[in-house]
This record gives structure tokens, C-alpha cells and sequence, in this order.
């Protein structure tokens, strides 16, 4: 999945600035049809949107990275590594679109509630491995959430792509955590998806992630 959404990215970041160029040439013409086509431009709630789940992503992976160095659970070693590809995949249109962004060091946020979402998921899945997992579920279910309202609030195909994208991981992480919790006996309420939802969720199976 890294490879194939870095690859597409990379494509697309190419195929954006070669008809960037193609723009300023046409416009020198006075044809500036394709300009808007080619060239979208980012709303303030794109870039907004953009910034938080770089974050959120990175709420993810600091939290997994914490928990794997506290149980020996697969889904922490395994899950970190795709919420990187997350925040990659995130960055990269940041960098594309000319956003300035800052990544903080580990376990650090700007955004207060998501540090404030940290400082209480490291210490609720401190207690137990099922308490560690339903903390993995419950940044997921939270994902799925925050991605749904991004994608319905944005126009831009290169978000929408990318969010989708993300959204997609995300099920298949908490299909992931909630396979852990109910193997260990316990079950997980869902927190932010509505029922219908999360049970349309984990009634389905594992999902290709583009
Ligand atoms: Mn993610
Ligand atoms: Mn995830």
C-alpha cells in the first residue's frame, strides 16, 4: 500500500506541475480554459482540513509507536507503520500545494485536543492490553469520523483521493483492533461512528486500500 499511494502521489505531483507549466504558457496566449481545471485551487477549509489530519494521522502514530513499547501486541508494530504512510501521504500535498506545516517531535501537538486526546490515550492504554486496543479502535473510529466530514466538505480531487485513501487504512485498522479486543473476551462500543456505521464496518471484510 505504501509503495502503490507514494507512487500515485509522486505521479501526481509530477503530472500537477508539468500542467502548471502548460498553464502559464497558454495563458500567455489568452487561453486560459484549463487553468481551473488543472489548477485547483485549495479553500481555506482544504488547507484546514489538510493541517488536522496531518496531525490526526500523527495522533495515530505517536499513540501506536507508545503502546508498542508497552505490549507485545502485532497490531502497534504493524499499524505504526501505515499511519506514517498516513502523515506521508498528507505531507506530500501540503508540499504540492505550498502549505507551510510543522511536524512536532513524538507525543507533541498543536492542535490542543488532539494532545489533549494523547496525553489520555497513552495513560488509558497503559492499564491493559484490552484497554490498549480500545484505545487503537477508538483513534480509528475517530479517524473514520474526521475523514468522512473532510471528504464531504471538499471539492478537490487530490483531498478527496487522498482522504479516501486514508479512510480506507482506517477500516481496516479497526476491523484490526477490534479483532484483538474480542479475541481477549471484551467488546468495543463505538464512540463517534453511529451503530449502523461501525457495524457495516466490521461486518465487512478487509478492504484493498488504493
Ligand atoms: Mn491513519
Ligand atoms: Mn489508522
Amino acid at each position: 500500500m505504501k509503495k502503490s499511494l507514494s507512487t500515485r502521489i509522486t505521479v501526481l505531483t509530477a503530472l500537477v506541475l508539468s500542467l502548471t507549466f502548460l498553464c502559464a504558457c497558454s495563458n500567455e496566449n489568452g487561453d486560459n480554459n484549463n487553468e481551473n481545471i488543472l489548477n485547483q485551487d485549495l479553500t481555506a477549509s482544504d488547507i484546514n482540513a489538510l493541517l488536522f489530519m496531518l496531525e490526526e494521522e500523527k495522533l495515530a502514530r505517536d499513540t501506536y509507536m507508545f503502546l508498542d513499547n508497552q505490549w507485545s501486541l502485532n497490531q502497534f508494530a504493524n499499524i505504526q507503520n501505515s499511519e506514517q504512510t498516513h502523515m506521508d501521504a498528507v505531507e506530500s500535498l501540503l508540499i504540492q500545494y505550498g502549505i507551510d506545516y510543522n511536524i512536532l517531535p513524538v507525543g507533541e501537538f498543536e492542535n490542543q485536543t488532539l494532545q489533549d486526546f494523547y496525553n489520555q490515550f497513552i495513560t488509558e492504554g497503559s492499564v491493559s492490553q484490552i484497554n490498549a486496543l480500545k484505545v487503537g479502535a477508538k483513534i480509528e473510529d475517530l479517524d473514520i469520523v474526521d475523514l468522512q466530514d473532510h471528504l464531504v466538505a471538499t471539492a478537490n480531487t487530490d483531498l478527496l483521493l487522498v482522504f479516501s485513501s486514508l479512510q480506507c487504512g482506517s477500516k481496516n485498522h479497526l476491523r484490526s483492533f477490534v479483532h484483538g479486543i474480542e479475541n481477549l473476551g471484551s467488546i468495543y462500543e463505538p464512540q463517534f461512528l453511529t451503530s449502523e456505521g461501525y457495524n457495516s464496518i466490521i461486518s465487512s471484510s478487509h478492504e484493498q486500500c488504493n
